[in-house]
Protein backbone atom coordinates (compact mmCIF):
# COMPACT_ATOMS: atom_id res chain seq x y z
CA UNK A 1 0.00 0.00 0.00
CA UNK A 2 1.77 3.35 -1.05
CA UNK A 3 1.78 5.68 1.77
CA UNK A 4 -0.07 9.33 0.55
CA UNK A 5 1.52 12.70 1.63
CA UNK A 6 -0.46 14.88 3.48
CA UNK A 7 -3.49 16.31 1.36
CA UNK A 8 -3.24 20.34 0.88
CA UNK A 9 -5.81 23.37 -0.12
CA UNK A 10 -6.02 25.05 -3.17
CA UNK A 11 -3.88 27.57 -1.72
CA UNK A 12 -0.99 25.23 -0.72
CA UNK A 13 -1.80 25.12 3.31
CA UNK A 14 -2.09 21.74 4.57
CA UNK A 15 -5.32 20.07 5.41
CA UNK A 16 -6.08 19.09 8.73
CA UNK A 17 -6.72 15.33 10.09
CA UNK A 18 -10.31 16.64 10.90
CA UNK A 19 -11.18 18.07 7.52
CA UNK A 20 -9.87 14.87 5.80
CA UNK A 21 -11.36 12.67 7.82
CA UNK A 22 -15.80 11.48 7.93
CA UNK A 23 -17.32 14.75 10.35
CA UNK A 24 -20.23 11.49 10.96
CA UNK A 25 -16.93 10.22 13.47
CA UNK A 26 -17.79 7.07 11.40
CA UNK A 27 -14.02 6.08 9.98
CA UNK A 28 -13.67 3.25 8.37
CA UNK A 29 -10.81 0.88 9.13
CA UNK A 30 -9.79 1.76 5.14
CA UNK A 31 -10.63 4.81 2.97
CA UNK A 32 -12.88 4.60 0.55
CA UNK A 33 -10.30 3.89 -2.33
CA UNK A 34 -8.71 1.36 -0.13
CA UNK A 35 -11.81 -0.06 0.37
CA UNK A 36 -13.06 -0.73 -2.88
CA UNK A 37 -9.62 -1.85 -3.96
CA UNK A 38 -9.71 -4.50 -1.03
CA UNK A 39 -13.45 -5.82 -2.55
CA UNK A 40 -12.35 -5.52 -5.81
CA UNK A 41 -9.53 -8.22 -5.12
CA UNK A 42 -11.76 -10.29 -3.57
CA UNK A 43 -14.08 -10.32 -6.53
CA UNK A 44 -11.35 -10.67 -8.91
CA UNK A 45 -10.14 -13.70 -7.50
CA UNK A 46 -10.59 -16.47 -9.41
CA UNK A 47 -10.82 -19.37 -6.77
CA UNK A 48 -13.38 -16.56 -4.75
CA UNK A 49 -16.50 -19.12 -3.94
CA UNK A 50 -20.19 -17.79 -3.35
CA UNK A 51 -19.43 -15.18 -6.10
CA UNK A 52 -23.27 -15.04 -6.50
CA UNK A 53 -24.14 -14.61 -3.43
CA UNK A 54 -21.88 -11.82 -2.80
CA UNK A 55 -21.39 -12.90 0.86
CA UNK A 56 -18.01 -11.63 1.55
CA UNK A 57 -18.89 -8.15 -0.14
CA UNK A 58 -21.91 -7.33 1.69
CA UNK A 59 -20.92 -8.96 4.99
CA UNK A 60 -17.72 -6.74 4.71
CA UNK A 61 -19.82 -3.41 4.86
CA UNK A 62 -22.47 -5.41 7.41
CA UNK A 63 -20.01 -6.39 10.07
CA UNK A 64 -16.42 -5.22 10.11
CA UNK A 65 -17.92 -1.61 11.23
CA UNK A 66 -16.23 0.67 13.84
CA UNK A 67 -12.99 -0.28 15.53
CA UNK A 68 -11.97 -3.20 17.97
CA UNK A 69 -8.99 -3.59 19.69
CA UNK A 70 -6.65 -5.90 18.80
CA UNK A 71 -3.82 -8.40 20.00
CA UNK A 72 -1.62 -7.11 16.81
CA UNK A 73 1.22 -9.77 16.74
CA UNK A 74 -1.53 -12.62 17.86
CA UNK A 75 -4.48 -11.99 14.97
CA UNK A 76 -1.41 -11.24 12.22
CA UNK A 77 -0.42 -14.41 13.21
CA UNK A 78 -3.58 -16.62 12.94
CA UNK A 79 -4.18 -14.84 9.59
CA UNK A 80 -1.01 -16.12 8.94
CA UNK A 81 -1.95 -20.04 9.99
CA UNK A 82 -4.76 -19.84 7.54
CA UNK A 83 -7.96 -21.57 6.78
CA UNK A 84 -8.73 -24.87 9.32
CA UNK A 85 -9.51 -26.78 5.60
CA UNK A 86 -6.69 -25.67 3.24
CA UNK A 87 -4.51 -23.70 5.20
CA UNK A 88 -4.65 -20.92 2.86
CA UNK A 89 -3.61 -17.10 4.80
CA UNK A 90 -6.92 -16.02 5.53
CA UNK A 91 -7.97 -12.22 4.45
CA UNK A 92 -10.06 -10.27 7.23
CA UNK A 93 -12.32 -9.24 3.97
CA UNK A 94 -13.64 -12.84 3.95
CA UNK A 95 -15.12 -11.88 7.82
CA UNK A 96 -18.74 -13.32 7.51
CA UNK A 97 -19.83 -12.88 11.26
CA UNK A 98 -18.39 -11.64 14.20
CA UNK A 99 -19.14 -12.66 18.44
CA UNK A 100 -18.64 -10.13 21.03
CA UNK A 101 -17.10 -11.27 24.00
CA UNK A 102 -16.84 -7.86 26.08
CA UNK A 103 -13.44 -6.14 24.32
CA UNK A 104 -12.71 -8.84 22.73
CA UNK A 105 -14.34 -10.82 19.37
CA UNK A 106 -14.32 -13.93 17.51
CA UNK A 107 -14.34 -13.63 13.69
CA UNK A 108 -15.76 -16.41 11.23
CA UNK A 109 -13.83 -15.64 8.56
CA UNK A 110 -14.66 -17.76 5.32
CA UNK A 111 -11.61 -18.68 3.09
CA UNK A 112 -11.63 -17.79 -0.14
CA UNK A 113 -9.76 -20.86 -1.32
CA UNK A 114 -11.94 -23.54 -0.42
CA UNK A 115 -14.64 -21.92 1.59
CA UNK A 116 -14.19 -23.28 5.08
CA UNK A 117 -15.10 -20.72 7.50
CA UNK A 118 -12.24 -20.14 10.19
CA UNK A 119 -12.90 -19.10 13.87
CA UNK A 120 -9.98 -16.08 14.61
CA UNK A 121 -10.23 -14.48 18.01
CA UNK A 122 -9.06 -10.71 18.35
CA UNK A 123 -6.49 -12.01 20.95
CA UNK A 124 -4.90 -14.12 23.36
CA UNK A 125 -7.10 -15.62 25.94
CA UNK A 126 -6.22 -17.09 29.92
CA UNK A 127 -5.81 -20.20 30.92
CA UNK A 128 -8.31 -21.59 33.53
CA UNK A 129 -7.70 -24.86 35.43
CA UNK A 130 -11.51 -25.45 35.66
CA UNK A 131 -12.80 -24.31 31.99
CA UNK A 132 -10.10 -24.99 30.02
CA UNK A 133 -10.08 -21.78 27.94
CA UNK A 134 -10.59 -18.55 30.49
CA UNK A 135 -11.85 -14.68 29.98
CA UNK A 136 -9.71 -13.09 27.44
CA UNK A 137 -6.21 -11.08 28.55
CA UNK A 138 -8.15 -7.75 26.63
CA UNK A 139 -10.91 -8.04 29.17
CA UNK A 140 -9.04 -9.27 32.25
CA UNK A 141 -7.09 -5.94 31.53
CA UNK A 142 -9.81 -3.67 31.42
CA UNK A 143 -10.79 -4.34 34.77
CA UNK A 144 -7.03 -3.51 36.00
CA UNK A 145 -7.24 -0.48 33.97
CA UNK A 146 -10.64 0.74 35.42
CA UNK A 147 -9.30 -0.28 38.65
CA UNK A 148 -5.64 2.10 37.67
CA UNK A 149 -7.54 5.25 36.33
CA UNK A 150 -9.85 5.44 38.75
CA UNK A 151 -12.85 5.58 36.96
CA UNK A 152 -16.59 3.97 36.58
CA UNK A 153 -18.02 1.67 33.66
CA UNK A 154 -20.48 4.78 32.92
CA UNK A 155 -16.92 6.97 31.66
CA UNK A 156 -15.73 4.14 30.30
CA UNK A 157 -18.63 3.49 28.29
CA UNK A 158 -19.19 6.78 27.07
CA UNK A 159 -15.00 7.07 25.58
CA UNK A 160 -15.41 4.13 23.91
CA UNK A 161 -19.09 5.27 22.11
CA UNK A 162 -16.93 8.23 20.97
CA UNK A 163 -14.57 6.08 19.58
CA UNK A 164 -16.65 4.05 18.06
CA UNK A 165 -15.89 1.18 19.77
CA UNK A 166 -18.71 -1.48 20.83
CA UNK A 167 -18.73 -1.34 24.25
CA UNK A 168 -19.49 -4.52 26.99
CA UNK A 169 -22.36 -4.09 29.46
CA UNK A 170 -21.81 -2.03 32.67
CA UNK A 171 -22.23 -5.21 34.49
CA UNK A 172 -19.91 -7.02 32.85
CA UNK A 173 -17.45 -4.32 33.49
CA UNK A 174 -18.57 -4.70 36.93
CA UNK A 175 -17.40 -8.28 36.75
CA UNK A 176 -13.99 -7.78 35.06
CA UNK A 177 -13.21 -4.76 37.67
CA UNK A 178 -14.14 -6.94 40.76
CA UNK A 179 -11.92 -10.04 39.47
CA UNK A 180 -9.55 -7.48 39.09
CA UNK A 181 -9.88 -5.79 42.42
CA UNK A 182 -9.92 -9.20 44.39
CA UNK A 183 -6.41 -10.03 42.86
CA UNK A 184 -4.99 -6.93 43.23
CA UNK A 185 -5.83 -7.03 47.15
CA UNK A 186 -4.47 -10.52 47.39
CA UNK A 187 -0.81 -9.43 45.78
CA UNK A 188 -0.47 -6.29 47.76
CA UNK A 189 -1.44 -8.82 51.35
CA UNK A 190 1.61 -11.12 49.99
CA UNK A 191 4.06 -8.38 49.44
CA UNK A 192 3.47 -6.76 52.38
CA UNK A 193 4.44 -9.86 54.07
CA UNK A 194 7.55 -9.94 52.34
CA UNK A 195 8.50 -6.50 52.91
CA UNK A 196 7.62 -6.75 56.54
CA UNK A 197 9.83 -9.93 57.13
CA UNK A 198 12.80 -7.95 55.21
CA UNK A 199 11.98 -5.44 57.43
CA UNK A 200 12.04 -7.44 60.81
CA UNK A 201 15.18 -9.38 59.40
CA UNK A 202 17.10 -5.51 58.80
CA UNK A 203 15.86 -4.17 62.05
CA UNK A 204 18.48 -4.70 64.89
CA UNK A 205 15.19 -5.06 67.76
CA UNK A 206 12.57 -3.04 67.00
CA UNK A 207 10.25 -2.23 63.91
CA UNK A 208 10.75 1.63 63.22
CA UNK A 209 7.62 2.24 61.02
CA UNK A 210 6.27 5.73 59.49
CA UNK A 211 2.60 6.25 59.34
CA UNK A 212 0.19 8.26 57.35
CA UNK A 213 -3.37 8.24 56.92
CA UNK A 214 -5.68 9.94 54.03
CA UNK A 215 -8.90 10.83 53.19
CA UNK A 216 -10.51 10.41 49.52
CA UNK A 217 -12.77 13.70 50.20
CA UNK A 218 -10.84 16.93 51.46
CA UNK A 219 -11.63 18.57 55.11
CA UNK A 220 -13.17 22.21 54.32
CA UNK A 221 -11.88 24.22 57.69
CA UNK A 222 -15.72 23.25 58.63
CA UNK A 223 -16.53 19.52 57.71
CA UNK A 224 -14.05 16.62 58.19
CA UNK A 225 -16.51 13.77 56.98
CA UNK A 226 -14.80 12.04 54.20
CA UNK A 227 -16.79 8.29 53.49
CA UNK A 228 -13.63 6.29 53.19
CA UNK A 229 -10.17 6.62 54.10
CA UNK A 230 -6.59 5.22 53.48
CA UNK A 231 -3.23 4.57 55.67
CA UNK A 232 0.48 2.86 55.08
CA UNK A 233 3.07 2.60 57.31
CA UNK A 234 6.62 2.08 55.78
CA UNK A 235 9.45 0.57 57.16
CA UNK A 236 12.57 2.73 58.06
CA UNK A 237 15.12 0.58 56.27
CA UNK A 238 12.85 -1.40 53.03
CA UNK A 239 11.36 2.25 52.46
CA UNK A 240 8.95 0.29 51.60
CA UNK A 241 4.65 -0.45 52.72
CA UNK A 242 4.43 -3.27 55.17
CA UNK A 243 1.13 -3.07 56.26
CA UNK A 244 -1.95 -0.83 55.43
CA UNK A 245 -5.48 -0.53 56.02
CA UNK A 246 -9.10 0.81 54.43
CA UNK A 247 -12.05 1.76 55.93
CA UNK A 248 -15.34 2.85 54.80
CA UNK A 249 -18.56 4.27 56.35
CA UNK A 250 -20.59 3.52 53.75
CA UNK A 251 -21.55 0.11 51.75
CA UNK A 252 -23.99 0.86 48.31
CA UNK A 253 -25.45 -2.68 48.55
CA UNK A 254 -26.25 -2.22 52.45
CA UNK A 255 -27.86 1.35 52.21
CA UNK A 256 -29.85 0.40 49.24
CA UNK A 257 -30.91 -3.12 50.83
CA UNK A 258 -31.82 -1.47 54.38
CA UNK A 259 -33.60 1.51 52.34
CA UNK A 260 -35.85 -0.69 50.73
CA UNK A 261 -36.71 -2.91 53.63
CA UNK A 262 -35.05 -5.59 52.07
CA UNK A 263 -32.65 -8.29 53.82
CA UNK A 264 -29.01 -6.88 53.31
CA UNK A 265 -27.72 -9.95 50.25
CA UNK A 266 -24.67 -12.18 51.04
CA UNK A 267 -21.90 -9.81 49.28
CA UNK A 268 -18.14 -8.41 50.04
CA UNK A 269 -19.72 -5.89 52.27
CA UNK A 270 -16.19 -3.03 52.87
CA UNK A 271 -18.20 -0.88 55.66
CA UNK A 272 -16.15 -1.63 58.37
CA UNK A 273 -16.54 2.06 60.33
CA UNK A 274 -19.37 3.85 62.27
CA UNK A 275 -17.24 6.76 64.18
CA UNK A 276 -15.72 10.30 62.57
CA UNK A 277 -13.71 10.01 60.27
CA UNK A 278 -11.13 12.12 61.89
CA UNK A 279 -10.96 8.66 64.04
CA UNK A 280 -10.48 6.47 61.51
CA UNK A 281 -6.99 7.80 61.87
CA UNK A 282 -5.92 6.30 64.74
CA UNK A 283 -7.56 3.51 64.39
CA UNK A 284 -6.32 2.27 61.41
CA UNK A 285 -2.77 2.46 63.08
CA UNK A 286 -4.16 0.40 65.56
CA UNK A 287 -5.27 -2.50 62.51
CA UNK A 288 -2.25 -2.25 60.69
CA UNK A 289 -0.23 -3.11 64.12
CA UNK A 290 -2.48 -6.07 65.08
CA UNK A 291 -2.16 -6.86 61.67
CA UNK A 292 1.68 -7.16 62.38
CA UNK A 293 1.46 -8.44 66.18
CA UNK A 294 -0.74 -11.36 64.55
CA UNK A 295 2.25 -12.02 62.21
CA UNK A 296 4.40 -12.88 65.15
CA UNK A 297 7.10 -10.72 63.75
CA UNK A 298 6.19 -7.63 66.57
CA UNK A 299 9.51 -7.34 68.25
CA UNK A 300 8.71 -5.36 72.11
CA UNK A 301 11.31 -2.60 73.38
ZN1 LIG B 1 -9.45 -23.01 2.79
ZN1 LIG C 1 -22.31 -3.97 52.56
Amino acid sequence: MEVKSRQRFKNGRFKKKMDVMDCNNNVDLLSEEEKSNELQMFENNPTSPDKATNIAVTEYSDILQGRRIIDLAYFAKMLQQGCAGCEEPLQLVGCVSERKYGLASIFQIKCHKCGNITSISSGKRQNDEKNGQGPFDVNVKLGVALLHAGIGEAIFASILAIMNIPCMTSGNMKKVERRAGSAIENLAKETCDVILKDEAEKSSDSLSLSYDAGWQKRGSGKNYNSLSGHASMIGLHTKKVVGYSVMSKTCRKCDVATKSGNTVPDHDCRKNWGGSSKAMEPAMAVNILNEIKEKGIFKER
